[in-house]
């Protein structure tokens, strides 16, 4: 008799996770608790997979042989604890998709910078002609790409909960690009819950793998000091040389392996600002251990477009640049928009606060910001820390409003710089939709 496998969850993870499962022969069955959007719900029909939505016929669930859980489901949600009550396995959908792949695995985690340095990776590969895809949270889910496609290399984008639910998911490079506190609801409000969660994308790597990270984030180093790894480590560094790995001499980067070295000037980097180059070195690294052509790596990151909402450049307007970071939904990618901008900038900031501090700002904004304008339904945090910081601070309750006041407010050679340093909830639908309607009020200037 067919396996039972039940898939948690009708996104894009889910539905890629049952095609998986249908092609290689499981009985599968989606349930979702919220609704199922219809592009999801035409792939399972089209498919002839079962699926129900609002709700979770919880019998039918336990009688699973697997379960592929959503990565938004918290394992405190009572069907999981019934579940794993039961000893029935639940697991994330990228570890569901690698057991069916012989594919070279090049797996990216981190706080900030995943998807940019996913899409970095994913560009070179392209560029170097080989056959690879972006996948995890970036496009189509790693397992759909299983189902569907020949691939040999996957750039994978993974979140600290995919991580969660992995047993044997052995990237055969690993990159984690920084490690801040984010999503603390879901680890139990404890830093180092969250900091293992991440460190789990090294721990069924063997000693001819390999882990690219973070060597001035001192939450990674001392991590690895506390609890080291079987991967061979190359760390990247904008602070001081390492033996082996990335670092920066003379506005160069050098990437050394195996006495081989890589050096490009970081002046014909693409991306701009600290945190890019510490992307690039990261991807560059990652590149060269496929034994791309050093030639090919630098081209293609001195052609690289950036990702959309990612300190985007928007237009110019009276020679006033319009960037939009809508994606910088925590303090420390704001931090690094902040330091990248080399003009005085007026900042657009706010939303939901997750408990901000916003101290490592302060040095910034005093060098570098000449006005504020608070976009959110609530500011009184924003107007508090930074009143007596700027000449002006503002308050706004629409992005349209803020984008006209920016424009006055903004002289000849100067940035408007949209980095919230906050979730988007309070007055749009996400992050990409924040981005749009700031876009959208941008071009209507
Ligand atoms: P993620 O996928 O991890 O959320 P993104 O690449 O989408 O990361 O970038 C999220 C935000 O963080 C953007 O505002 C971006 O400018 C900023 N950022 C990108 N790379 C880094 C980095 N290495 N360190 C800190 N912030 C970064």
């Amino acid at each position: 008799m067919a396996k039972k496998l039940i898939i948690l969850g009708g996104g894009e993870s889910g539905i890629g996770a049952a095609l998986l499962g249908k092609k290689e022969g499981f009985e599968v069955f989606v349930s979702d608790f919220g609704k199922i959007k219809t592009k999801y719900k035409d792939v399972l029909i089209n498919n002839a997979i079962e699926w129900e939505e609002g709700g979770h016929s919880e019998s039918r669930i336990l009688t699973a042989d697997a379960v592929v859980k959503s990565p938004g489901i918290p394992d405190k949600a009572p069907l999981i604890v019934s579940l794993k009550a039961e000893g029935i396995p639940v697991i994330s959908e990228i570890e569901f998709a690698s057991r069916y792949t012989k594919a070279n695995l090049i797996a990216i985690t981190g706080s900030n910078g995943k998807t940019t340095t996913t899409s970095m990776v994913a560009h070179i590969l392209k560029v170097a002609g080989l056959k690879s895809i972006a996948a995890g949270n970036i496009g189509d889910s790693f397992a759909r790409g299983v189902a569907e496609k020949d691939i040999e290399n996957y750039v994978l984008e993974i979140s600290s909960f995919q991580l969660d639910g992995i047993v044997d998911f052995a990237p055969h490079i690993a990159i984690i690009t920084n490690i801040t506190p984010d999503h603390l609801d879901r680890y139990e409000y404890k830093f180092e819950n969250y900091i293992a969660s991440k460190f789990r994308i090294a721990m069924n790597q063997t000693e001819s793998d390999y882990l690219i990270y973070d060597a001035d984030d001192t939450v990674i180093t001392d991590w690895l000091e506390k609890h080291p790894v079987k991967a061979r480590l190359l760390p990247f560094s904008v602070l001081k040389k390492v033996k082996e790995g990335a670092y920066l001499a003379n506005d160069k980067i050098i990437i050394e392996i195996d006495n081989n070295q890589l050096t490009m000037s970081t002046a014909n980097l693409s991306m701009k600002g600290v945190h890019n180059t510490k992307n690039a070195m990261a991807a560059a690294t990652a590149s060269r251990l496929l034994s791309i052509r050093k030639a090919t790596i630098r081209e293609s990151l001195e052609g690289f477009q950036g990702v959309e909402h990612r300190l985007e450049q928007v237009l110019k307007i009276n020679n006033v640049s319009y960037i939009n970071d809508s994606k910088a939904t925590n303090v420390n990618a704001t931090f690094y928009a902040l330091d990248s901008m080399t003009a005085p900038t007026v900042w657009i900031v706010g939303g939901t606060d997750k408990g901000n501090d916003y101290k490592d700002l302060f040095p910034l904004v005093n060098e570098k910001v000449k006005a504020i304008i608070c976009l959110g339904v609530d500011n009184r945090k924003l107007m508090d820390t930074f009143s007596n910081m700027v000449d002006v601070i503002i308050e706004t309750q629409s992005v349209v409003e803020a984008t006209k006041i920016a424009y006055k407010l903004a002289n000849k050679g100067e940035n408007v710089l949209l980095s919230p340093a906050c979730a988007s909830f309070d007055l749009f639908e996400n992050y990409e939709d924040r981005g749009r309607q700031f876009k959208e009020a941008v071009r209507n200037l």
